[in-house]
């Protein structure tokens, strides 16, 4: 932590009790300081990132199963992309298991909704990121009443059973959910509209689902209140300040590695007769 953290980014932003209609998008939980001041946090706790995340790496390598695995879910231009390309951008791509969930395949449909996402979880020493996830299945699905209610209902336990089951197998859980506001929502559209390096950002759906955003925020609520659990508790990122939110995540991301106690794997081998044997080869 630095001088402009006053408290963890996991404590700042945990989802407990929070009513997503409550949400200031613009605030900047836990963090004092200026844009100016995030920039330049970030660029030195980047590097503090990647130097764990080679030790989670270097772990796996040497059979080590525990993993990392960030879940991030957010209305479209929340900036999860940013976050995979900045924050993830950072660090050593040969660690990073990399998934993004758009509509499932005619085959994915034919499966249980968990079928694709655990052929997509991180294997041992793996920092894994979900762009979009498992949660869509309670979201998008719930607002457009893609399966029966009875059907969506279940999931939430569902979810909750399968993500206690992965952390008792070795992987940690960072769940994080971007909220942007209805406006600046407008305007990262607008953007993708008026600049052709960003046309393929842009869906058409993007705009007709506009009109469902107070049923995404109760669907959200509900993910919140039901899915933020001991083992996998859920962190309400507000995301108008892409600055901002790239540093927290930065910040949850060594909180999580940070408990992993990592050191370096020893040697299967003698170092020093190595030495020996090299000086004369
Ligand atoms: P993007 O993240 O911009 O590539 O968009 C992916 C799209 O896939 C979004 O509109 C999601 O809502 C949609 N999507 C993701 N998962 C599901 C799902 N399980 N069922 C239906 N739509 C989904
Ligand atoms: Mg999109």
């Amino acid at each position: 932590m630095s001088e402009h953290w006053k408290i963890p980014a996991s404590r700042a932003l945990r989802a407990d009790g929070l009513r997503v209609a409550d949400i200031d998008t613009s605030a900047k939980p836990g963090f004092h300081g200026r844009k100016k001041d995030g920039e330049q946090l970030l660029s030195e706790r980047s590097k503090v990132l990647a130097a764990l995340q080679e030790k989670l790496y270097a772990n796996g390598r040497s059979g080590d199963n525990r993993s990392v695995l960030l879940v991030l879910q957010g209305m479209d231009t929340a900036g999860k992309g940013g976050i995979v390309r900045h924050v993830i951008g950072s660090v050593d791509p040969q660690g990073v298991d990399h998934a993004a969930f758009g509509i499932p395949t005619a085959k994915e449909k034919r499966h249980h909704f968990l079928w694709r996402i655990r052929k997509a979880l991180p294997r041992g020493g793996q920092l894994g990121v979900f762009d979009r996830s498992h949660y869509e299945d309670v979201l998008v699905v719930r607002v457009h009443g893609l399966v029966p209610e009875a059907i969506w209902e279940q999931r939430y336990a569902e979810i909750n059973d399968f993500e206690q089951e992965l952390t008792e197998s070795g992987t940690t859980l960072v769940k994080v959910a971007m909220f942007v506001s209805l406006d600046e929502q407008k305007k990262r559209l607008r953007e993708r509209l008026e600049r052709p390096d960003k046309y393929w950002k842009f869906s058409p759906g993007d705009i007709d689902e506009r009109a469902y955003w107070p049923a995404y925020q109760q669907a959200y609520q509900d993910l919140l209140d039901r899915t933020s659990t001991g083992h996998a508790p859920w962190y309400v990122l507000p995301a108008d300040a892409k600055w901002y939110s790239r540093l927290a995540v930065t910040e949850l991301l060594i909180e999580a590695l940070e408990k992993l106690d990592l050191n370096w794997p020893p040697a299967n081998f003698d170092p020093a007769a190595e030495l020996r044997r090299l000086d004369t080869a």
